[in-house]
């Protein structure tokens, strides 16, 4: 059955191949960006998927979008959260600004898009979240405190979700990528990437349609019985 989902940072990288896969499941799907309108105009008329740009570390904005697409396309069944950012840097180089922002965007996005979905999701009786977190946030990572304290903070986000959920037929998962070939990783410096590689038992960096697939499962009806859980995906870098 055709659902509506939402996919925050829905126009590129993995997010983008996740779209793709949700509506290759037949859902009728709206990728959600922030402010790259030339990247999600040429992704929304290669896909025909819809876009929608607001900032999920926003609230208001966050009702507000999930409000307007839910008047355009029905209820929203699935939200995936996906939009993230990285401000890197040691702990005596970041900044507050720095901090602030990696968990306004990656973990507050989160809370604003539940704040926004879930009510819904409950009072139908069925709902799919599922966040997507970071090998970095299980694991931790230098010149990362802010990235690595916001993932592992969606890990247990999505645990204490899922408890609330479970009796309401809403799923709540999350999905920890190890390295996977997208902007975000062509920003590390290449000397850091082939040390990075070569610390991945399969010997290269992931596809972002492998994040998709754990995705899709999460979204569909095989994994009913699934929440609260976080599956790694990473090429056996991080045993959790
Ligand atoms: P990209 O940097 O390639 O894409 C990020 C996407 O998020 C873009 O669509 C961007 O929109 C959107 N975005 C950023 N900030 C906001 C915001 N405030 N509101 C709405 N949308 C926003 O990221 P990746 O595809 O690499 O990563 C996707 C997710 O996977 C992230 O959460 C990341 O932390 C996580 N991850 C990635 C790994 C990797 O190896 N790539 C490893 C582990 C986790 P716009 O185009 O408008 O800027």
């Amino acid at each position: 059955m055709g659902r509506v989902a939402i996919v925050t940072g829905g126009t590129r990288g993995i997010g983008e191949a996740i779209s793709l896969r949700l509506k290759k499941m037949g859902h009728t799907v709206v990728a959600n960006y922030a402010g790259n309108d030339a990247k999600a105009q040429e992704f929304a008329d290669r896909t025909g998927i819809a876009t929608y740009k607001w900032d999920v570390g926003d609230y208001d904005a966050c009702m507000e979008g999930c409000a307007q697409v839910a008047a355009d396309l029905g209820d929203v069944d699935i939200v995936v959260n996906n939009a993230g950012i990285t401000r890197d840097g040691t702990l005596h180089r970041m900044s507050f600004d720095d901090w602030n922002e990696v968990m306004r965007v990656n973990l507050g996005g989160c809370f604003n898009m539940a704040k926004a979905c879930f009510p819904g999701m409950r009072e139908r009786g069925w709902g799919r979240i599922i966040n997507i977190g970071s090998i970095n946030g299980q694991a931790g990572q230098y010149g990362q405190v802010n990235y690595a304290a916001a993932k592992s903070g969606i890990h247990g986000f999505t645990k204490a979700l899922a408890q609330e959920g479970a009796k309401y037929g809403v799923t709540v998962n999350a999905i920890a990528p190890g390295y996977i070939d997208t902007d975000m990783v062509a920003a590390v410096p290449e000397a850091v990437l082939e040390k990075i590689i070569a610390k991945i038992p399969v010997g290269r960096l992931g596809q972002a349609d492998e994040i998709a697939r754990g995705v899709g499962f999460f979204a569909s009806e095989n994994g009913a019985f699934v929440t609260g859980s976080t599956m790694s995906i990473n090429g056996g870098q991080h045993m959790y």
